[in-house]
C-alpha cells in the first residue's frame, strides 16, 4: 500500500485505509496526506527523526507469536484492533513489559459471554465460553449456571476466521472445529471488537501453548503456520448451516 498519509503524532507514514482507523484513535490520531495537506516545520522534522522503522522498533517490540499481525486483506475489526492494542494500548512495547502489563490473551482461563447463533432458528443467544488454557479446550454453556458444557472443544483443532458478512455483524466470528470425524461451525460476535479480537488472539494464544507442550522440539517459526489463522483453511467444509 502507498504510504501517501502520515501520522503527525505517531511520526510514521500509512495507507489510506489505516489512516481512517488512526483518525478515530483519541489520543494519537493526528492525520495528514503527504501531498495535499499544510505540514509545520516541527512536524517534517518530527516525521524525519521518527519514521516507520524507528517506530517499529518501538511498538513492536515484543509482539507475541501467537499474536495474529492482521494484512491489508483482514477485515475491519482486525486492523482497527491491532492499531489499537499497538498504539493507543502500547501493548507490544519493552515500556508495557516492564511496567508490569499483562496482556488480557494470557491468561489460564478466560470466560465470558458471547452471542451464539442457535441451530435451529438462527437467533443469537448469549452463551457463557470459557477457554482453558491446561486442557487446551474451548467450553460453552447454554445455561449461565450450568455445570455441564454443551460442547468441549479441542483447541488443536480450531479454525477461527471472521466473517462479518455471513454473520452479518462486523465482529462475526466464525469457528470451526472437529468433533468425532465432522466439522462443525459455530457463529459467534461481541458487541466490543476488542473483545471479539481478544478471544480470536487467546484461541490462538492457548493454540501456540498446546503445541509448545506436544512438539517440545519445535521452534516458534515451525509452529505459527499451524495456528488458526484469518481465512477458512482448506479441507474443512464449507457450511454455514440453518439460519
Ligand atoms: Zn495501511
Amino acid at each position: 500500500m502507498d504510504p501517501e498519509w502520515g501520522s503527525c503524532s505517531l511520526g510514521v507514514f500509512i495507507c489510506l485505509g489505516c489512516s481512517g482507523i488512526h483518525r478515530n484513535l483519541p489520543n494519537v490520531g493526528k492525520v495528514k496526506s503527504v501531498t495535499l495537506s499544510r505540514w509545520e516545520d516541527s512536524e517534517v522534522k518530527f516525521m524525519a527523526e521518527n519514521g516507520n522503522k524507528t517506530m517499529k522498533a518501538k511498538y513492536e517490540a515484543v509482539v507475541p507469536v501467537y499474536y495474529y499481525k492482521p494484512s491489508h486483506k483482514d477485515c475491519q475489526v482486525l486492523r482497527e484492533q491491532w492499531i489499537r492494542a499497538k498504539y493507543e494500548r502500547k501493548e507490544f512495547t519493552e515500556e508495557f513489559v516492564e511496567t508490569g502489563g499483562k496482556l488480557p490473551y494470557e491468561q489460564e482461563m478466560r470466560e465470558g459471554q458471547l452471542m451464539k447463533r442457535g441451530r435451529d432458528n438462527g437467533q443469537f443467544l448469549s452463551r457463557r465460553f470459557v477457554l482453558f488454557e491446561r486442557d487446551g479446550t474451548l467450553k460453552y454453556y447454554t445455561k449461565h449456571d450450568s455445570k455441564v458444557p454443551k460442547a468441549v472443544i479441542k483447541v488443536d483443532t480450531i479454525n477461527a476466521t471472521f466473517q462479518p458478512e455471513k454473520i452479518g455483524n462486523p465482529n462475526g466470528l466464525q469457528i470451526t472445529y472437529r468433533k468425532d470425524y465432522c466439522t462443525r461451525n459455530i457463529f459467534l460476535y461481541h458487541e466490543s471488537s476488542k473483545e471479539i479480537v481478544d478471544w480470536f488472539n487467546s484461541v490462538r494464544a492457548v493454540q501456540f501453548h498446546y503445541m509448545k507442550v506436544a512438539f517440545p522440539g519445535a521452534s516458534d517459526a515451525e509452529l505459527k503456520p499451524r495456528l488458526t489463522r484469518n481465512f477458512l483453511k482448506e479441507g474443512y467444509m464449507e457450511k454455514t448451516g440453518p439460519r
